[in-house]
C-alpha cells in the first residue's frame, strides 16, 4: 500500500467514533441527539431535529403513516463534528415495535449509549436492546437522564444496572442533589464540580460554571447536607467500586456511567468529552479472510438495513452501508459478493436527519447511503480487490405471527412480488408452513405496527388488499443442526414447526412457558432465539 494511502487511512479511522443509542421511549433519546448535535455544530438551535420532523412534507404514504400517529419508525445517520473528531450516531426508531430494525442496526455500531431516565431506571426496551449489545460484545455507556427531575438513588440505579444486566459499573461523574435540589456533577477525573444552573434552557451550548473541589465557594453554593453526601457516596464509589479498566469497557463488560439533564444541556459536554476518550474506534472485524483491519487498503463493507420508497415518485431505495475497511469514493465500482456482479456506486448519500447530501469520501466507521438498484439485501458485502465477505446480520426472534391472505387470485404474481420485495428490505421475516398445501406466507414481526406497514405498503405499492390472520404463537426458535436434526427426536408437542425464508425449521410455541418444556424434554435438541446466519 502507498504510504500515502496508509497514513490517511489511519488518521482518519483514528479520529472516527460510531455509536447508537438505546433507551425506551420517552427515556430522552430525541433530546439528547439535539443536544449532541448542538456541540457538532451541525445545528445552532436546539429543538431544529424536531422542528425539521415537523417541517417535513411527506415523501411517501408510509412517512404519512409514520406522522399521523406520530412516531418515528425508521432510522437515519447523523453525522458530526467535534473536536476533530468525526462522530457518526446511528439513530434508531423510537417506537418500539420497530426494535428489529434497531437490532440490525446495532450491528453496524461500534459502542452503544443506553439512555436511561434517573426516576424509571432499566426499562423493558432497554433491557432488551441491551442484550443484542451483549450478544456482540459492544461497549456501553451510559447516561442516566433527567437528573432535574426527581429520581431514584444514584447508587440505586447502579446496583440495578450490576444485578441485572451483569455490567460492572464505574460512575465518571456523580449527580449532587436531584430534582429541585439538583447542584451538579462532580467529575471524578477532572477532580471538579460542574454547577448546574436552573435558568439555562438548553437550546445553546451550556456555559458550565466549573469550580475546584476545595474551593471555598463550594460551601455556599451547596447546602452542607448536599456536599456531606456527595462526599461519603465518593467514598464508597471510590473506595469499594473498581477503578475505570478501559479494556472491560471495550470487551463490553463494564460500562461508564454519566449523569445528566438532556432537556437542560447538563452534563452533555462532559460526557461527550469523556466518551470520544473512551469510546471504540472503528476496529477489525471478522471476515472470509480472517479479521481484517479498518485501515485495510481496499475498501468493504456491509449492507445493514434498506429504506424504500423515500421519494415515491422515483420508487427509490436506500441501502445504507457500513463502511468497513479502506476508502470509500463517490461513483467506484464494487465488487457485490453475493451475486459477483460489479455495482457502481453512484449518488452515494450523508444522510442528516431527511435531508440528503452527497459524499465524496468515507472511512471505516462511516455511514453511507446508496441508491439501490435492486442489487442489495440486508447483511450483503461490497468490496474491492481481494474477495471477502462478513458474517452476515442474525434475524432475531419474533413474537407476533400471522397469516397473509391474498384474496385475489388474479394478483397471485404481485401478491409474491411484494412479498418477497418486503422480505428482502427487511420490512418482515417471512415463513411458511410446512404442508406444501398451505401456500400463504406467514409474517412474523417484533411489533404489530411492523405488519401493519406491510399491509400498508402491499396496498399502497402494488395495488393488494390483503387481509391477516393472527396465529396463536409468541415465540420462535430456529433448531441448529436444521431438518435432520429435528428428524432424529421424533414427535414434538406443543409447537408447530415452520420453515423460514431459507427453508430452515423453526419452531413455533405459544408461550416461553411450552419452550421451556420442549427444552426440558428434549435437551438433546438445541434451540436458538436468533437465526444462523448464512454467507
Ligand atoms: P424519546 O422518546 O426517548 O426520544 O424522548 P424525548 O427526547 O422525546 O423526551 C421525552 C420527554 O422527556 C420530553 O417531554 C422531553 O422534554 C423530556 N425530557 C427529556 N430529557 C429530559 C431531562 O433531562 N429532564 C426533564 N425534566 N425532561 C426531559
Amino acid at each position: 500500500m502507498s504510504t500515502e494511502l496508509e497514513s490517511e487511512l489511519t488518521q482518519q479511522v483514528d479520529r472516527r467514533r460510531n455509536f447508537a443509542i438505546i433507551s425506551h421511549p420517552d427515556a430522552g433519546k430525541t433530546t439528547l441527539t439535539e443536544k449532541l448535535l448542538l456541540y457538532g455544530g451541525a445545528i445552532h438551535e436546539a429543538g431544529s431535529v424536531k422542528a425539521r420532523r415537523a417541517q417535513r412534507k411527506a415523501t411517501s404514504d408510509w412517512m404519512a403513516m409514520e406522522q399521523q400517529r406520530g412516531i418515528s419508525i425508521t432510522s437515519t445517520v447523523l453525522q458530526f463534528e467535534y473536536q476533530n473528531s468525526h462522530i457518526n450516531l446511528l439513530d434508531t426508531p423510537g417506537h418500539q415495535d420497530f426494535s428489529e430494525d434497531t437490532y440490525r442496526t446495532l450491528a453496524a455500531a461500534d459502542n452503544a449509549v443506553m439512555l436511561i431516565d434517573a426516576a424509571k431506571g432499566l426499562e423493558p426496551q432497554t433491557r432488551k436492546l441491551f442484550e443484542v449489545c451483549k450478544m456482540r460484545g459492544i461497549p456501553i455507556f451510559t447516561f442516566v437522564n433527567k437528573l432535574d427531575r426527581p429520581g431514584r438513588e444514584p447508587l440505586e440505579l447502579l446496583d440495578e444496572i450490576e444485578q441485572e444486566l451483569g455490567l460492572m459499573t464505574y460512575a465518571v461523574n456523580w449527580p449532587i442533589g436531584m430534582g429541585d435540589r439538583f447542584k451538579g456533577v462532580f467529575d471524578r477525573n477532572g477532580r471538579q464540580i460542574h454547577l448546574f444552573e436552573r435558568s439555562a434552557h438548553g437550546s445553546r451550548e451550556a456555559l458550565e460554571n466549573v469550580l475546584e473541589l476545595g474551593d471555598s465557594r463550594v460551601e455556599e453554593l451547596i447546602e452542607e447536607e448536599l456536599y456531606y453526601q456527595l462526599k461519603d457516596e465518593l467514598e464508597l464509589i471510590e473506595g469499594v467500586g473498581p477503578e475505570l479498566d478501559l479494556d472491560l469497557v471495550h470487551q463490553g463488560k463494564m460500562t461508564p456511567v454519566f449523569f445528566g439533564s438532556a432537556m437542560t444541556n447538563f452534563g452533555v459536554e462532559l460526557f461527550l468529552k469523556y466518551f470520544l476518550e473512551y469510546a471504540l474506534k472503528p476496529t477489525a472485524r471478522q471476515s472470509t479472510l480472517g479479521e481484517i483491519s479498518p485501515t485495510y487498503p481496499d475498501f468493504s463493507g456491509f449492507v445493514f438495513k434498506l429504506q424504500a420508497n423515500m421519494d415515491p415518485k422515483h420508487r427509490d431505495r436506500v441501502a445504507f452501508i457500513r463502511v468497513c475497511t479502506g476508502k470509500f469514493e463517490k461513483d467506484m465500482t464494487v465488487n457485490h459478493a453475493r451475486t459477483g456482479k460489479n455495482v457502481r456506486l453512484s449518488r452515494p448519500q450523508k444522510l442528516f436527519a431527511q435531508e440528503r447530501e452527497s459524499i465524496e469520501y468515507a472511512y471505516a466507521g462511516d455511514v453511507i447511503g446508496l441508491n439501490n438498484p435492486g442489487v442489495f439485501a440486508i447483511g450483503d458485502t461490497i468490496y474491492t480487490g481481494k474477495k471477502l465477505e462478513y458474517e452476515g446480520i442474525p434475524y432475531f426472534s419474533p413474537e407476533l405471527f400471522a397469516v397473509l391472505r391474498n384474496p385475489n387470485p388474479s394478483k397471485f404474481k404481485q401478491f409474491q412480488k411484494g412479498v418477497s420485495e418486503l422480505r428482502e428490505e427487511g420490512a418482515v421475516q417471512i415463513m411458511y408452513s410446512v404442508d406444501e398445501a398451505k401456500r400463504d406466507p406467514i409474517l412474523a414481526a417484533v411489533g404489530q405496527l411492523q405488519l401493519e406497514v406491510v399491509q400498508f405498503r402491499l396496498l399502497q405499492e402494488y395495488g393488494i388488499e390483503t387481509r391477516l390472520e393472527p396465529l396463536p404463537y409468541s415465540v420462535a426458535r430456529w433448531v441448529e443442526g436444521g431438518w435432520e436434526a429435528l428428524e432424529k427426536v421424533g414427535r414434538l408437542f406443543n409447537t408447530t414447526t415452520v420453515k423460514d425464508s431459507m427453508g430452515r425449521p423453526v419452531l413455533l410455541f405459544r408461550n416461553e412457558w411450552n419452550c421451556q418444556q420442549l427444552q426440558q424434554d428434549h435437551s438433546e435438541l438445541k434451540l436458538n432465539n436468533i437465526a444462523p446466519v448464512v454467507s
